[in-house]
């Protein structure tokens, strides 16, 4: 039997073609898939802007400094996140807030924003609120964006889980200023590495695509070319949009799957064992991570042994996520913290395997070796 990870790419006989083409074309980066990639992708989140890029991470980085983060500003970020998110505020310059999440679902709250927005204004200037929509689990941005109009501040959507999620009819890429989303191959979508951000105008689009390669301006005569800011190489190759390119036509399709997927667990996990609980999605959202939360101290089971139990049945499970603000980094930064609903998500979340092509027996070895791995 196949191992199945708790996330893997879908790479058909198609995509192989795509790339295979613009292997032979005339560009292998920077070319003309570049800006059909951000074109169709637009379209697909319904974003007036778009900037592509060589890593979510690389979208974050560019929304940070579009914006003009730097020395003196504070960004809020959730704790349960990858580091990325808050990696991105301190590649600027800029200093780190991080907010509580919600014991349940991970996500930051406006009662958690708020007390966030207390400690920010002793750390700085609010420059940006970064939350996460985590699992592909929307939160509502509404409170953030009102909360940073009154600071000139912008709200930066990490939608590296959230590709074909919608809350209230609105993608990440439309209930955000800005939006930043990841092609590794676990998310959604991939093209290997890969990263896109939406963008409110073409001004700060412009600014993007300016730092995503050298804050250098070609002009004058065909030998001439300005660094006007220090930007970076963060150039997705030609060869990955083609990859994108393909992988997009499928996206309907994967989103689909993962609901069936995720419907499936909804309705076989509740009363596997009493010490585990699900958090069902809505419909209109698209998992990227099937989370469930076990209670292991009840259990009387460590976490590690039971995703060893899953390993050696041939299932991968996975952490989703350390807290950021107890990593060694920034602990040592702003000292040890107490987020209590962080820390409560963090022991007693466990990813199990989803992505599109699972089948529906493979979600039953899932459910029943769990079954087993929780028995007392
Ligand atoms: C994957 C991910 C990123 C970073 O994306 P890369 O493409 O790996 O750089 C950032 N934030 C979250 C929440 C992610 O899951």
């Amino acid at each position: 039997m196949a191992f199945l990870p708790y996330g893997r790419q879908v790479i058909e006989d198609d995509d192989i073609a795509a790339v295979a083409e613009a292997l032979r074309s005339d560009y292998l980066t920077t070319g003309p898939k570049v800006a059909e990639f951000e074109a169709a992708f637009a379209e697909a989140v319904g974003a007036s802007h778009t900037v592509a890029c060589n890593s979510g991470t690389a979208a974050l980085h560019l929304a940070m400094l579009a914006i003009g983060a730097g020395q003196g500003d504070v960004a809020i970020v959730p704790s349960i996140t990858f580091l990325a998110t808050a990696n991105a505020a301190r590649y600027c310059g800029a200093e780190v807030v991080f907010a509580d999440v919600d014991p349940i679902t991970g996500l930051m709250t406006e009662a958690s924003l708020m007390d966030a927005f207390s400690k920010a204004v002793s750390r700085g200037k609010l420059k940006a609120i970064l939350p996460v929509h985590l699992a592909g689990r929307m939160v509502d941005t509404g409170p953030m964006a009102a909360l940073v109009r009154q600071f000139g501040g912008h709200v930066i959507a990490d939608a590296c889980h959230a590709l074909g999620s919608t809350l209230n009819g609105l993608t990440p890429a439309q209930s955000a200023e800005m939006a930043c989303y990841s092609f590794h191959p676990v998310k959604t979508m991939t093209t290997g590495e890969g990263g896109m951000v939406t963008m409110p105008d073409s001004g700060a689009a412009e600014r993007a695509k300016l730092y995503r390669s050298h804050g250098m301006i070609r002009g004058g005569d065909v030998a001439h070319y300005d660094m006007v800011d220090l930007g970076f190489n963060f150039r997705i190759p030609d060869i990955l949009c083609a990859l994108g390119l393909s992988q997009l036509k499928k996206l309907d399709r994967f989103v689909a799957r993962r609901r069936e997927i995720a419907r499936l667990y909804d309705a076989k996990l509740p009363g596997l064992s009493p010490h585990l609980q699900t958090c069902p999605s809505r419909a209109d959202e698209a998992l990227h991570l099937y989370t469930v939360l076990i209670d292991f101290k009840a259990l009387g089971h460590e976490r590690t042994a039971v995703m060893e139990q899953l390993r050696q049945a041939g299932i991968g499970t996975q952490v989703h996520y350390i807290p950021v603000h107890l990593q060694p980094y920034y602990a040592g930064r702003y000292g040890v913290e107490r987020l209590p609903g962080a820390e409560a998500w963090h022991e007693k979340t466990l990813s199990l395997p989803i992505f599109p092509a699972m089948s529906d027996g493979d979600v039953d070895r899932v459910v029943e070796a769990l079954e087993k791995a929780l028995r007392p």
